[in-house]
């Protein structure tokens, strides 16, 4: 990964160059060298080169390549979601997989798309939402596609469906891949703990068993929100002995701590000692250090982040690009859980990715903009406008690294081999449009959207039955 170490999180300098691709749009803009010099620029080992395919025998005409492909994207700066510069050349798919990427030629009487002046992106990865229920209810995912996200996890802060298995072979239909977390709260109902009380030994036995089975009907791990009652009322004994049996099933343990305000660093304590006892994945969800007197706290949040990384517990952490959350809006005058400078820093961590902490109602209703702006607020407003980030930065934050913690071996990439969740987006245009005081708008700059090698989005036209599940 390219993690600048210069980047200064205070630095808003809008001159700052801020990506490769800035650097070679401009070398086009100003006809210094021809597209074909900046591909052989820009060739990596990734690239079929023309030159490996070169005969001994000169006489003979240089092999040239022809995927066997469906569709191709081509004239576009591809960026893989590796972190790696951006590349300029052509993605080929094939049903639902990415079949070439970099310089062939066209197979004759296939569709061609033109991504002149466009970014390819793998699909964005959204990995703490609350959507299930929106998802279930076969509500539209245009707030979603119009942001690029092609994945999300739902099941978050310790409520899930009960029925993991159920839950995917009943829903009516997928239009993004959709994976789900059991939620730690779902877990006492289902075991039929008191609202009041701690689980007895009896019930914990019956949660380590629900668990299990979910793990084995695909969850994807165990969420909770110890914030929340009844949730608080879990022990650290308790959530030690279910995340043994997350670790067991190579599931990861996404949690909202005990405390986002004033306990808020032993609550992470608690998070991390419950990774190191267990080896279980963390995920520390829409890490923040809330309410002005604990924004003093941010940069500890990350040392210890970063210091449990180097002994071996393997721990990431989510945050979204707004500086209030959901329990801000409302106060007068507007509270901010999270400072503008600990945002910037939160976003440029090497530890902390994107996940939009969307809550979604019926009809599109929302109260938060995240649900329709996080990904192209983070490429607009902190890539392109304030140069916190590289674009490579940013969309490795929005695709492998979330797939990465997803353990999704075939997205988050543009490989080839890799499922074809494919975003053609204008870095140049590309925002957010929802706001605190309208906040379900749909952002800009999206062109266009594949899901498993399939067209979903196309010019406010989205297309159902696409995604799969994760
Ligand atoms: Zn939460």
């Amino acid at each position: 990964m390219l993690y600048r170490a210069e980047i200064s999180i205070t630095k808003t300098s809008k001159g700052r160059e801020w990506s490769m691709l800035t650097r070679r749009q401009f070398l086009i803009g100003m006809g210094a060298v021809t597209a074909s010099t900046i591909f052989s620029l820009s060739l990596n080992s990734k690239v079929a080169s023309p030159k490996d395919s070169m005969p001994a025998d000169m006489n003979e005409k240089p092999e040239v390549f022809i995927p066997d492909c469906d569709w191709v994207i081509e004239n576009t700066f591809i960026v893989d979601g590796s972190g790696q510069p951006a590349i300029y050349g052509k993605i080929a798919v094939k049903g639902e997989n990415i079949a070439a990427i970099g310089d062939f030629q066209n197979p004759s009487g296939i569709k061609v798309i033109d991504g002149r002046g466009l970014v390819a992106s793998p699909g964005f990865i959204d990995i703490h939402t609350h959507t299930e229920d929106y998802v279930y209810s076969g509500e539209s995912m245009a707030p979603f596609l119009t942001q690029g996200v092609t994945t999300q996890v739902g099941g978050n802060c310790g409520r899930s469906p009960r029925d993991i298995a159920g839950y995917f072979s009943t829903v009516p239909s997928l239009a993004i891949n959709y994976g789900l977390l059991l939620g730690y709260r779902t877990l006492r109902e289902m075991a039929g703990v008191n609202n009041n009380k701690r689980a007895s030994i009896a019930e914990l036995t019956k949660m380590q068993k629900h668990l299990a089975k979910a793990l084995e009907s695909g969850a994807l791990g165990l969420s909770t929100g110890l914030e929340y009652a009844p949730q608080h009322l879990a022990t650290t004994e308790e959530l030690t002995t279910l995340c043994h049996i997350v670790k067991q099933y190579g599931g990861f343990y996404a949690t909202h701590i005990r405390s986002e305000y004033n306990g808020v660093i032993p609550a992470l304590e608690e998070a991390i000692a419950i990774g190191q006892t267990t080896g279980v994945s963390v995920q520390y969800s829409h890490i923040k250090a809330g309410h002005e007197e604990n924004w003093i706290k941010f940069p500890e949040l990350l040392n210890m982040m970063e210091s449990a990384s180097s002994s071996g517990v393997d721990i990431t952490a989510d945050v979204y690009p707004y500086t209030f959350s959901s329990t801000d809006i409302g106060t007068k005058p507007l509270q901010h859980s999270i400072s503008e400078e600990n945002l910037n820093r939160a976003i440029t961590h090497p530890l902390v990715f994107i996940g939009s902490d969307t809550g979604i109602y019926s009809g599109g209703r929302v109260n938060h903009p995240r649900a329709y702006g996080t990904y192209p607020r983070v490429l607009g407003r902190m890539v392109r406008e304030k140069g916190l980030l590289t674009l490579e930065e940013a969309i490795a934050k929005m695709t492998s690294q979330p797939a990465k913690r997803l353990k999704l071996k075939n997205r988050g990439l543009l490989q080839t081999g890799c499922k074809a969740d494919i975003v053609l987006l204008d870095p140049k245009t590309i925002i957010d449009k929802a706001m605190l005081e309208k906040p379900a708008v749909f952002s800009e700059g999206i062109r266009q959207v594949w899901v498993n090698g399939a067209l979903s989005w196309d010019a406010g036209v989205q297309e159902d039955n696409m995604g799969q599940v994760v």
